[in-house]
């Protein structure tokens, strides 16, 4: 149980929290990613079919009187029911030659996060991340513990064989004969998968969902469900999702650190001295895959939503499946 909050602590976070509830009818806003590495060129429109599918699905959400939490679980949804992603269905395999699960959600107004590692029975993860942040006074539970959760609460569980598919248990097998070479791993490296929106009432909220990396080690967790490293979400700076190389994106708190960019806006001063765009947004997201190349020196990317909705990407893989909502309404698609 948590101690109580004494009298010094509170004051700060009352004040912050009642500024936060009473916006209405902003204007919406959705950005979603599909996985930063080297799409080859026959995967890119299955990849960008994807992301179309779940901005439609998210932002059908976000059109009407849905929350910006159900946006993200309606988009993630999509692309983990997509075999294209590594996440639910098609994810990556691991040694053992089974799927392992990991997400996370993030409520903006509260720091409230819901996350699931290492599920092997659930086709959805998201939503039983969703039903953590919302049922359970935990931010994560792993395995036969969340398991257990989503049983006791209503998120349906699968056979695990449901997970696997033809193409990630080849690949799983060319690896088994040949020591994991690097050379089988091409073509199917990477491809988690997440969300971020802000809804017409100011709500923000993101997600990330991951089959993790393949051939990984049995009960080996990533980035991605970590609070800060694979999503973070704060309505007082914006939201955020990762992807790419998880144990460098974990050495550098990449999620967290892009949030305290946005709050930090001195983050602008040397993309104003080069002259270069004046998006804070969009410097921050620069900045963060900059400090994974120079202090992890690994790849990755990210997609951020900043407090007002403006959408910014970075990555440093030969590509990112990434998509957001323009302010006109359209849908801008990458690659
Ligand atoms: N970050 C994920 C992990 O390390 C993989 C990815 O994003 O591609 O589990």
């Amino acid at each position: 149980m948590r101690n109580a909050i004494v009298e010094p602590v509170r004051f700060p976070f009352d004040a912050v929290l009642s500024s936060l509830t009473v916006c209405a009818n902003l204007k919406p806003s959705l950005i979603i990613h599909g996985g930063a590495w080297n799409i080859p060129d026959e995967a890119v429109d299955d990849c960008r079919a994807g992301i179309r599918r779940a901005l439609e699905a998210g932002w059908k959400v976000l059109s009407g009187a849905g929350t910006a939490m159900d946006a993200i679980e309606a988009a993630v949804v999509i692309l983990e029911d997509d075999p294209t992603f590594d996440a639910g269905i098609g994810s990556h395999l691991n040694r053992d030659g089974r799927v392992q699960l990991d997400a996370i959600v993030m409520d903006g107004a509260t720091l409230k996060a819901g996350a699931v590692a290492a599920v092997e029975r659930v086709r959805n993860p998201i939503r039983l991340a969703r039903s953590i942040l919302e049922k359970s006074e935990h931010m994560m539970l792993v395995a036969a513990g969340a398991e257990k959760f989503a049983e006791e609460n209503g998120v349906p569980l699968c056979a695990p064989e449901e997970l696997v598919n033809e193409r990630e248990r080849m690949a799983w097998r060319r690896c088994l004969e040949d020591s994991h070479a690097a050379e089988h791993h091409v073509g199917h490296e990477h491809g988690t998968v997440g969300a971020v929106a802000i809804d017409r009432h100011g709500n923000l909220a993101a997600g990330t969902s991951t089959g993790g990396t393949c051939c990984k080690f049995p009960g080996r967790v990533g980035d991605s469900p970590l609070i800060g490293c694979g999503c973070y979400a704060d309505a007082e700076a914006g939201g955020v999702s990762c992807t790419g190389h998880g144990e460098g994106i974990m050495k550098i708190v990449m999620a967290k650190m892009a949030i305290d960019l946005l709050h930090d806006q001195r983050v602008l001063v040397p993309h104003r001295e080069k002259g270069g765009p004046l998006s804070l947004a969009q410097a921050v997201a620069d900045a963060c895959i900059r400090k994974l190349a120079h202090r992890a020196h690994t790849t990755g990317g990210l997609i951020l939503l900043d407090r007002d909705g403006l959408p910014a990407a970075a990555f440093n893989t030969p590509r990112m499946a990434y998509g957001y909502v323009q302010p006109d309404a359209s849908f801008r698609i990458a690659p």
